[in-house]
């Protein structure tokens, strides 16, 4: 029975008027006069013959033929189903003239002008290709240190991240999508205040993100309220000592501000690296990479979603475990060949990314499949399922991984890495990570990576009309348990949450719960169930609301570093001028 509905409901290809807009938009093949020539579904069959072609590099003849067509018929049916979905660049630009498939790079800044503005000139490059770039400034010396050759003084690195910044500005990333960037200075550099504020202004540095590169060392010296010294990365030199809890407090109110810094606990990043001979100093925009200089990351998401079935009765619904084994395998061969397939922007991250072959298979739909199943966001249910699942994914892809291994051989940069070290002969130094799927989950129709729902129902303007914009999944159940009714889903869309209003049934109440229902606290927890079971980083929201204080957003970024994470960003309700949506409650 199962097997029956499942194939029925692999064959219906539906995508909702919102992604059909974003397709329109930016991801279909156009004509020069600006009209797309392709459909929605020649979008994915060219991506997935494009990827599928991955399959001649290893072999030859009647055999690569036929893995070739298998290849192509099994990548096309995850996509046109829902179940997976690459990153927005393999979509773009699969089997087309730029062929730049991946999301995220990370390039080096060195400590020279040559250095610095050849990695300006490859922004660009990559900008244009529709990647974000991620950039470590720690390796510059500070501010007003001399420079030898001119007896002048250096500008320091806030500085020279201002020219990236405007450098950006001018480069529309392959005329789809803006620069986005990420700025990591470390936390004993001696311009590390300088940097910690140089986003207190809306308007400043906004191409960027930025983050706090905090040590081992620096957390025990908040710890222990001890002193830290800030040190010139030029010759070890100690500019200045300072108070680790002065430091900490100024990082604290900058997030508290408007939601910059944020922070990476890059020891720990380091710890993990699977690759060591290559050291990580940065992470790519979204801050899910973690990234050493020259390497990229192909990004890909299972929608979740996508697995649930129903059972018997309201209530029984469960998981297709098989059927998610089976499509993670086959998401690791996909994202494997866009290694092969991809025409990187530079002869070095050319190097560096088929020898690492960082893949980030990630999850989104989460929240939904949570609301199908009856569970909680932010329970302990919620967390058990968050690990549980993870776990599942993390295992399935290093298995695939290891089989690619045994069919195509280990990853060229084995040698010298700790998989090498534990005798675990894999294809890829990472294979799992959890990117923000801000596009790919509209094009899928699902919730975006782990995050809750954002509203149960907003009110969205239209034509010079308010109208409530409500979940179609919610209406179908309030129409089926009998308490639908139009001036309810206005009052629903005015809240954005359901959690506080009677007329919604109590089980509802406390499944369908949104971002801004969530404790800092829990959201956290929820980040750390994730990160367990991923061999990269975790893109989430920590959502505060308005009224929180700054001793909230120390106590969110102390139980981030306690509970494992690899960093942490938070976003009080709002503190930016511009906010994407809004629920009538926060207006
Ligand atoms: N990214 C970018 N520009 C954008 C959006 C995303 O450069 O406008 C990069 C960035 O490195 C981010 C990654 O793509 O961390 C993944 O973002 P997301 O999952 O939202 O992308 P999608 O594939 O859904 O478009």
């Amino acid at each position: 029975e199962i097997g029956r509905d499942r194939q029925a409901r692999d064959e219906v290809f539906e995508l909702s008027e919102n992604a059909v807009a974003v397709l329109k938009k930016r991801y279909l093949k156009k004509n020069e006069a600006g009209e797309a020539i392709e459909e929605p579904i020649d979008m994915f069959r060219r991506v997935a013959s494009n990827i599928a072609e991955g399959e001649f590099r290893f072999r030859e003849g009647e055999e690569a033929k036929r893995l070739y067509e298998g290849s192509k018929e099994k990548f096309l049916r995850m996509m046109l189903s829902r179940k997976f979905m690459p990153n927005s660049p393999t979509l773009m630009n699969a089997g087309r003239e730029l062929q730049q498939l991946s999301a995220c790079f990370v390039l080096p800044v060195e400590d020279s002008i040559d250095g610095i503005y050849d990695t300006l000139k490859h922004q660009a490059v990559i900008h244009k290709s529709g990647g974000g770039t991620g950039f470590g400034f720690s390796r510059l010396r500070p501010k007003n240190d001399l420079v030898k050759s001119t007896m002048g003084v250096s500008s320091g690195p806030v500085s020279f991240m201002a020219v990236f910044d405007a450098s950006t500005e001018h480069i529309k990333q392959g005329g789809t999508r803006r620069g986005a960037n990420m700025g990591i200075l470390r936390v004993d550099h001696p311009d590390i205040e300088e940097f910690i504020e140089c986003k207190r202004e809306n308007d400043k540095v906004n191409n960027f993100n930025i983050s706090v590169a905090i040590t081992d060392a620096f957390m025990e010296a908040v710890e222990g309220d001890t002193d830290f010294d800030l040190v010139n990365p030029r010759d070890g030199e100690v500019m200045r000592t300072v108070r680790a809890r002065d430091l900490f407090e100024k990082i604290v109110a900058g997030a508290w501000l408007n939601g910059e810094p944020g922070v990476v606990f890059i020891d720990r990043i380091n710890g993990d690296n699977p690759t060591p001979q290559f050291p990580i100093e940065s992470t790519n925009p979204c801050s899910e990479a973690h990234l050493p200089p020259y390497d990229s990351c192909n990004l890909g998401s299972i929608n979740l979603e996508r697995f649930f079935v129903e059972g018997e009765r309201p209530g029984e619904g469960t998981v297709d475990w098989d059927e998610l084994r089976e499509t993670i395998h086959t998401a690791v061969r996909f994202l494997d060949n866009v290694i092969e397939m991809n025409s990187y922007p530079l002869a070095e991250i050319d190097e560096m990314s088929r020898g690492n072959r960082r893949i980030g298979l990630g999850v989104m739909g989460f929240a939904d499949v949570l609301i199908k199943l009856g569970i909680t966001y932010d329970s302990e249910e919620g967390l058990a399922f968050a690990e549980k699942m993870m776990k599942f994914v993390d295992d399935e892809a290093w298995e695939a991984s290891r089989s690619l291994a045994e069919e195509r051989g280990v990853m060229p940069h084995f040698e010298g890495s700790r998989h090498e070290a534990r005798g675990d002969r894999v294809r890829n130094a990472t294979v799992t990570t959890i990117a923000p799927t801000g596009t790919i989950s509209i094009i899928a129709g699902c919730s975006g990576g782990i995050e809750p729902l954002f509203a149960v129902a907003f009110m969205r303007r239209q034509a010079d009309m308010e109208l409530p914009d409500v979940n179609p999944e919610f209406v179908r159940l309030a129409k089926a348990r009998g308490f639908y009714s139009e001036d309810l889903m206005k009052k629903v869309a005015e809240h954005g949450s359901v959690r506080d209003i009677p007329e919604v049934p109590e089980d509802v109440r406390s499944t369908w719960v949104t971002s801004h229902d969530i404790s800092s606290e829990w959201h956290v927890k929820m980040q750390a169930s994730f990160q367990k079971h991923t061999s990269m980083g975790i893109s989430k929201t920590i959502n505060l609301p308005n009224d929180a204080t700054t001793q909230d957003v120390e106590d969110a970024y102390r139980q981030a570093f306690a509970t494992g994470c690899k960093g942490i960003a938070v976003y009080r309700d709002g503190s930016r001028d511009a906010q994407v949506l809004s629920t009538g409650k926060t207006r």
